[in-house]
């Protein structure tokens, strides 16, 4: 590739020493923490979480560059103290986002990592200044930049002196509506054939839901990530940006506790820092994350019955034979995983009682609007 003369690949790969933590090297390094810094209590649990995660890099923005001049702009320097407060006191690094000269010049000495970020990545001027000091710098794939263009992007900050670039896919824009942007996950693989550079993966900025969060973390350590920078909030739903892609502390936490199996699998190594404790606590988080992920299955299993409901005719809504049949699997299931076939034998009767009323009502709600059209009020 044209020009690569610093980021090209030579024959060892780079890996970049900041303060105790290697990016790079074996171990996936996980960055978690809220778009943005809103305040000290907001940042000192998402550093909680960070810690009891295992994760090493608190990430938090507080010069934020949003497309709409209306939107929350960041608190500026009392965001950064609330953020380095936070990670000193969780002895975590952190990283945050610069936009320009006057911001760089005020996070330079107070944060580990700085964070160019997408809309900025090709400004040229920032590039160079990034070069010109002694701090890592994560550097997002802009939204619509190829892979070269990146890649020269970070030639700008090798160029004028620094060598620590971190590279950080965070989706480009396409003709697909679903996602905010499309996680690019080949790209993970041509930056590290094209350059020596660490590559990490933003899953949040790419989805921009946190739906696919945990699915799309676990296929970036698979694709070669050296880390990953994931969006979490204590409340995500009162965030003042990005709440939708944020994940809760405790979904942060269990996908936390499943990457070291991925990692392992290709190679690497990730350490959730809750594997070792067994606090009644940590053990409740749990509980809390499990309940929660059973109403979610419950919302999804209503929400297909209510489809097969739309297919039957009312008389035929209840199936006595279909459920005996269900429940006599899940029954010998349980059997098998040791859990009291009880436990089947009372949950289901009451999961398709709820599910056969829901038909019912949707039947009974249809051919009310049916009927309404055939025959309008008054009319008959
Ligand atoms: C961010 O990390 O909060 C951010 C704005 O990301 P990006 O530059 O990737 O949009
Ligand atoms: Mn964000």
């Amino acid at each position: 590739m044209k020009d690569l003369i610093l980021a090209g690949l030579v024959s060892e790969r780079s890996t970049i020493e900041v303060n105790g933590v290697t990016i790079g090297g074996k171990e996936i390094i996980l960055m978690g923490g809220p778009c943005a810094v809103e305040s000290s209590l907001q940042m000192s649990q998402s550093a909680e979480t960070v810690k009891k995660a295992g994760g090493k890099i608190l990430r938090g923005g507080v010069f934020k560059p949003r497309t709409s001049p209306y939107s929350f702009q960041g608190l500026g320097l009392e965001g950064l103290n609330y953020l380095v407060q936070a990670a000193k006191e969780q002895d975590l690094l952190c990283v945050t986002e610069v936009i320009d000269s006057p911001s760089l010049d005020l996070v330079v000495d107070k944060v580990d990592i700085i964070q160019i970020g997408a809309r900025n990545m090709q400004n040229f001027e920032l590039l160079k200044l990034a070069g010109k000091i002694n701090k890592p710098i994560i550097l997002k794939r802009g939204l619509s930049a190829t892979i070269e263009e990146w890649l020269l992007a970070a030639e700008y900050i090798l160029a004028a002196g620094n060598p620590q670039v971190i590279l950080c896919e965070r989706g480009i824009r396409t003709f697909e509506p679903s996602t905010r942007n499309t996680l690019d996950l080949s790209a993970v693989g041509v930056a590290k054939e094209l350059s020596h550079l660490p590559v990490i993966v933003d899953p949040s900025h790419a989805a921009g839901r946190r739906d696919l969060i945990s699915s799309l973390s676990k296929a970036a350590i698979a694709a070669g990530a050296d880390g990953l920078l994931i969006e979490m909030h204590p409340n995500p739903a009162e965030a003042v940006s990005d709440g939708p892609q944020s994940l809760t502390p405790e979904q942060f936490i269990l996908l936390a506790g499943e990457l070291g199996g991925v990692a392992g699998a290709v190679n690497r190594v990730f350490v959730c820092g809750g594997e070792q404790e067994d606090t009644l606590e940590a053990l409740r988080t749990k509980i809390d994350t499990i309940d929660l992920s059973i109403i979610e299955h419950l919302v999804a299993r209503m929400q297909i019955v209510g489809k097969i409901g739309d297919q039957k005719r009312l008389d035929r809504v209840k199936d006595t034979s279909r459920e005996k049949e269900i429940i006599q699997r899940l029954v010998n299931l349980a059997e098998e995983l040791q859990l009291p076939p009880e436990l089947v034998k009372r949950i289901y009767p009451l999961i398709f009682e709820f599910g056969v009323q829901s038909q019912i009502k949707n039947k009974v709600a249809l051919d009310k609007e049916l009927e309404l059209s055939f025959y309008p009020l008054g009319s008959k």
